[in-house]
Order: structure tokens, then C-alpha cells, then sequence
């Protein structure tokens, strides 16, 4: 039998007692006769807290020193998950991101992973140890700790998948596996058996928290079978593969929602050619993701461009337009910090004209507002108020023809 990775988020090693759970199922696997790789997140909200308290000391904590606060949460899950399999008579080693060789562009706070110098997890393997790697963190290859990104535990433990050819990669979370929508905003979401590489891609991109999009780009680029599932149960969870529309046979096959979403508009942009490019230059520069665009002409010398941003990304991004005002030339700026984004995806919407349509009229039926929309071939978003996203989810999740008859409860 060849090698399997497991992760197990937060809350899946929020205890001790939740812990040894993990270590039971490990040892099932172990005595099986699989090689064993584990990663793990940081114990509960462990993260947040520690962000909290880095924000009570600092204004705007410097990127450094974030990463070396955080990666200490997952070091305190690899240390304790390994006890508890030593006790159980288990060989078992942990080790941090640096330590299983992982390497990471020199970026705070969201470095991509370069390359994995499996080595030495190999060697402890082929010892018949059960290997335990701390989640969302590496090094770069100028000695720094890095991290991934919130959510990276997932990506970490795809790569490993990826590097090591392994069976299959198993992410364990709170749910029982990937859902129509987020179960705990949409009651009537239903678990998918199988979701495509594509398509979950879309939803993670668009904030269906399960899965860290980059887990998702790795695991389709290297072919790596992903499957999600709840460590409370030991029920079949979702598998992520190649191509699987078949699902639910349906047009939209998700829905996805994102609540920190903010919108900036800078007024008064001089027409002329290069204008676009040295504005959102300027603001990639200082590190700040930009979503939907819009330009709108108001007379022929100076345009209003609005975009979306994150709502974690506005302050810096307000901070930069008006450190750059003079050289950009516009006239000033206005943001509002209470938006959200609400997705309809599905692979079927290609062939099938009309979808972003229905979706405008089931929301304007709910006396629903949209602000901005953003198209592809397998998705449509819509920006709206926050305080209607719960009601968005709903609607479209039935008008759609997602919900399952009755309401269940999931875990
Ligand atoms: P972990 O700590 O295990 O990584 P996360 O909180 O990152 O867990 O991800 C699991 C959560 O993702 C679930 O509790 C659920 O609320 C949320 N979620 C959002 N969209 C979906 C979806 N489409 N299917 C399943 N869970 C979803
Ligand atoms: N502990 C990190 C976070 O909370 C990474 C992870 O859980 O994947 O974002
Ligand atoms: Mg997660």
C-alpha cells in the first residue's frame, strides 16, 4: 500500500480530546499498512487569536514577524498529535514546514510554494514512522519562516500529495465534505459525491471557505485525487477529480458567497492611454488583489473607475491611492466597507444562455440590489449589501433548483 496524506483543520484538533480522536484514525490507516503523512492546523481559533493579540501591540503588525507568530500554532498541533501517537506505541515525528523541506517564495503572509525537498520525510517513512508536518508554513531560501496564506494548511498538505505521489490526499474538516453551498448559511445545501477540479476551483476562489484555492489549482495541475470529508464521522465525504458534472445534472451546481467584500471608486482618472495600467500597478505593488473592475466614462477627460477589494485589503488600498494621488492625477476617492458577493457556478453554464439572467431576476425578485456583476464561462457573481447575503444564498440555492426537501443537519 502506498503512501496517503491526511489534513485535519482547527477545529478537527481543537482539543486534546479531539486529538486523540485524530490519532485513533491515523492508527487505523497506520495498521492498514499505509505510509502515513499528516499535517495539521493550528488548534481551534488558535490563529485568530493570535492575530488579535499581534493587533494589540501593533497597528499594522509588520509582515515578518506576523509569520513567525502564526507558524508557532501549528507547531504546538505537530508536537501534541505526535505525543499522542508515541503514547499509543506509535513511532511518530514532527516536523515544521522548513524541517519537511518545503520551500516558498520570500513573500509574508502569502508566499506560494516553490519546491519540496521530500528527502527527509522519505527517510522517516522507510523507518516506519508516521510523519506529522505543520501546516500553512515554510521557508524561503533566504532563511525565512514564511506562510501561505489563511486557509494554506490545505495547500501544504495537496503539495506534499503531489511531491510524494500519493493514493490520494484527504482533507478532514467540520463538515461532512464539499455542499451546494455553505451548509451553515444554507440549510438546504446538499453534500456533493463528487465536484470537478474546475468547478471547485471556482467555488474556493469565490469563498467557499472549504477548501484553500491553491489546494484546489495544485491538486488539477499534478492530478492529485482530493477528497474532503468530516473527522467527527466516518461518512463518505466528496471526491475532487478531473471531470464530474454528472453530479446533479444541473446548470448551476454551487453556490458560493464571500462577506468581506469592499468597493473603492477614484474619481475623476485623466483619460489617457496608460492610466488603467499605472493604477492597478500601483496598487499590486503594495500587495492588494483586485477583483471586479469598472470603468465609466463621465466626460471625455476624466473617467470614475470603481473596483472591489477585500475588506482586510481596504485601509491599505485607500492608504496607497492617496499616497499616489498627485502622480496618478485623480481627483479623489470614495469606498464602502459593508458588501458582499454571492456566485452561481456550474460547468453547464456554458451551453446554457440565460443563467446570469435568471440569476438578476430571482435576486430583484427578493428586492435585492446588485452593484456589480462579473461573468465567465462557468460563473457569475453578483456584489450586493451584506446585510442580504444569507437571504441571495437562499434564494438562488432554491431558485436553482439546489435544495434538498428537507432541512438537515450537518456535521
Ligand atoms: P478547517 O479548519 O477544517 O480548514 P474551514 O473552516 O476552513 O475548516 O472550512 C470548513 C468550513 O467551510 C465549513 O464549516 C463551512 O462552513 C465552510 N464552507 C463554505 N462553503 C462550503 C461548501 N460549499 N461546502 C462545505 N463547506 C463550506
Ligand atoms: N492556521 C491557519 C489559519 O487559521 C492555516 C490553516 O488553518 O489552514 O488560517
Ligand atoms: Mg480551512
Amino acid at each position: 500500500m502506498g503512501i496517503v496524506v491526511q489534513k485535519y483543520g482547527g477545529t478537527s484538533v481543537g482539543t486534546a480530546d479531539r486529538i486523540h480522536k485524530v490519532a485513533e484514525r491515523i492508527i487505523r490507516y497506520k495498521n492498514e499498512g499505509h505510509q502515513m503523512i499528516v499535517v495539521v492546523s493550528a488548534m481551534g481559533k488558535s490563529t485568530d487569536v493570535l492575530v488579535d493579540l499581534a493587533k494589540e501591540l501593533h497597528t499594522n503588525p509588520p509582515a515578518r514577524e506576523m509569520d513567525m507568530l502564526l507558524a508557532t500554532g501549528e507547531q504546538v498541533t505537530i508536537a501534541l498529535l505526535s505525543m499522542a501517537l508515541q503514547n499509543r506505541g506509535y513511532e511518530a515525528v514532527s516536523m515544521t514546514g522548513w524541517q519537511a523541506g518545503i520551500t516558498t517564495e520570500p513573500i509574508h503572509g502569502r508566499a506560494r510554494i516553490h519546491q519540496i525537498d521530500n528527502d527527509r520525510i522519505k527517510q522517516e517513512l522507510e523507518q516506519g514512522r508516521i510523519v506529522i508536518v505543520a501546516g500553512f508554513q515554510g521557508a524561503s531560501n533566504t532563511g525565512e519562516i514564511t506562510t501561505l496564506g489563511r486557509g494554506g494548511s490545505d495547500t501544504t498538505a495537496v503539495a506534499l500529495a503531489a511531491s510524494l505521489q500519493a493514493e490520494c490526499c484527504e482533507i478532514y474538516t467540520d463538515v461532512s465534505g464539499v455542499f451546494t453551498a455553505d451548509p451553515r448559511i444554507a440549510p438546504c445545501a446538499q453534500k456533493l459525491d463528487r465536484i470537478s477540479y474546475d468547478e471547485m476551483l471556482e467555488l474556493a476562489t469565490l469563498g467557499a471557505g472549504v477548501l484553500h484555492p491553491r489546494s484546489v489549482e495544485t491538486a488539477k495541475k499534478y492530478q492529485v485525487k482530493l477528497i474532503v470529508r468530516s473527522s467527527f464521522t466516518d461518512e463518505e465525504g466528496t471526491i475532487v477529480e478531473e471531470e464530474s458534472n454528472m453530479e446533479t445534472g444541473k446548470v448551476v451546481s454551487g453556490i458560493a458567497h464571500d462577506t468581506s467584500v469592499a468597493s473603492i471608486t477614484v474619481i475623476g482618472m485623466p483619460v489617457k492611454v496608460g492610466m488603467l495600467s499605472n493604477l492597478f500597478k500601483t496598487l499590486a505593488i503594495s500587495g492588494i488583489n483586485v477583483d471586479i473592475i469598472i470603468q465609466s466614462t463621465y466626460h471625455d477627460k476624466a473617467n470614475n473607475i470603481s473596483f472591489t477589494t477585500s475588506t482586510e485589503d481596504l485601509p491599505r488600498a485607500i492608504q496607497t491611492l492617496h499616497a499616489y494621488q498627485e502622480d496618478l492625477g485623480f481627483e479623489s476617492v470614495e469606498y464602502e466597507d459593508d458588501l458582499a458577493k454571492v456566485s452561481i457556478v456550474g460547468a453547464g453554464m456554458i451551453t446554457n444562455p440565460g443563467v446570469a439572467a435568471d440569476m438578476f431576476s430571482h435576486l430583484s425578485e427578493q428586492n435585492i440590489l446588485i452593484r456589480m456583476v462579473s461573468t465567465s464561462d462557468i460563473k457569475v457573481s453578483c456584489v450586493i449589501p451584506r446585510d442580504q447575503i444569507s437571504l441571495a444564498v437562499s434564494t438562488l440555492h432554491r431558485s436553482f433548483g439546489l435544495d434538498v426537501q428537507e432541512a438537515v443537519v450537518h456535521g
